[in-house]
């Protein structure tokens, strides 16, 4: 009998998720308003020591408002981790924006904050309008900065960046619920923070997303833009611009709401995880990790480690597919985003960094939910991979 795949990341819903989509059906409380979604958005912004939460439909529309309510448009320039999930990048091109992709730092695998500072002066012109860029023209005006892999991105580093240069930032977190920067929690250090609740994130609400800031009227302005722009009105139909269907439904605020009860647990179960894993691949050769900054509280959202196929005897894509023929659902990281065809022709910085993880990187089963077995079957699966026969021949040779 085949055992069963051992997934990469799957919700856990141990909690009070049916219980609360039952109230919503008992209470017929199913669409875009309810008591769960008010919850669901007191909720995240308080986790995220935030004064304000808007709850979305996914964690893109919350950065695309983000972007919307920040007034970016044509001719701006947005600084973009180019190790990321493609959505930053989608969400600067969806408000007429050009993204600038920034390499990672080998450290810890975030935003190169060096990298961005020595392009703003080497490379842009102060004007009174803020910095441009000499060669293109753009007006560089945000950074969006991701905390990659539930690992918090120095953003302090990054705030002081931009209060040089007059840029906006926005913290895409969606990969970090829970995880905390010098103590203080991920999203709210910003102007904007970004979440995501989609189904293979810490926290999952069935698909969703949240905005969260501190200033009331940017606040406002994505809740407004998130409900089709209607006017305040309880009777008219009046538009006042053209806005965008982003709302959460009740539905899943109750999934989410259930969820949030969790995090505590969830967090400790991905902690645990990725202790586990670097424990238990502890010596063998070639076998790397990002590293844990000292200030940092990662959420270690999805474990993630470095062969180096010189020491290792066979490379991450072998060892890729290996677990895959074992029926282990291990992925690669994504292709950075200055190598997609989706941003063909946009500017970035460096990249040479962010292309050797994505070619050395494996990222291992990390769902909540998965038990020491699980684990152990990764583990003895990666061993049976360390060089490998073939390789093992060709060394002899
Ligand atoms: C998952 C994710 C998003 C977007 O989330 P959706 O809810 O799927 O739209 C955005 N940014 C990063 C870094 C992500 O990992």
């Amino acid at each position: 009998m085949q055992a069963a795949r051992v997934p990469l990341c799957e919700p856990s819903l141990a909690g009070r998720e049916r219980a609360y989509l039952l109230e919503c059906i008992e209470s017929g409380w199913i669409s875009s308003v309810g008591p769960f979604v008010r919850r669901f958005e007191r909720e995240v912004a308080a986790i995220s020591g935030s004064a304000h939460a808007v709850a979305t439909s996914s964690g893109t529309a919350a950065l695309h408002l983000a972007l919307r309510a920040l007034g970016l448009g044509p001719g701006d320039g947005v600084f973009v981790s180019t190790l990321s999930f493609i959505a930053p990048a989608n969400a600067v091109r969806y408000v007429g924006a050009n993204p600038v992709f920034v390499d990672a730092e080998p450290r810890y695998w975030q935003l190169d904050a060096e990298r961005l500072a020595a392009f703003l002066e080497g490379e842009c012109e102060a004007t009174e309008a803020g910095p441009v860029h000499r060669e293109s023209g753009l007006h560089m005006r945000a950074i969006v900065a991701v905390h990659v892999l539930g690992h918090p991105v120095d953003i302090d580093a990054i705030l002081d960046i931009a209060r040089r240069h007059g840029l906006a930032v926005v913290e895409d977190a969606a990969e970090a619920i829970g995880a905390r920067h010098r103590g203080r929690p991920v999203g709210s250090q910003a102007q904007l923070g970004c979440f995501s609740f989609n189904g293979n994130k810490t926290v999952t609400a069935g698909g969703g997303g949240a905005l969260v800031t501190d200033d009331a009227d940017l606040a406002k302005r994505a809740a407004h833009l998130a409900t089709q722009a209607k006017c305040d009105d309880a009777i008219e139909l009046i538009h006042d611009e053209v806005g965008f269907n982003y709302r959460l439904s009740n539905l899943h605020a109750a999934v989410g709401c259930a969820q949030l009860e969790q995090l505590d647990q969830l967090l400790l179960a991905k902690r645990r995880i990725a202790d586990r894993y670097r424990e238990d691949l502890d010596g063998l050769p070639g076998i790397s990790w990002p590293g844990r900054a000292g200030w940092a509280q990662p959420s270690h959202w999805l474990s993630a480690v470095r062969i180096d196929p010189a020491g290792f005897g066979s490379d991450a894509r072998d060892v890729l597919n290996g677990l895959r023929e074992q029926g282990v659902d291990a992925r690669p990281l994504w292709q950075p985003l200055h190598r997609s065809p989706a941003h063909r022709g946009s500017i970035a910085l460096g990249g040479e960094v962010a292309d050797r993880l994505y070619a050395e990187v494996v990222c291992l089963p990390s769902s909540a939910g998965l038990g020491a077995a699980d684990i152990e079957r990764v583990v003895s699966g990666i061993r049976s991979l360390a060089l490998a026969p073939t390789r093992r021949l060709a060394a002899a040779q």
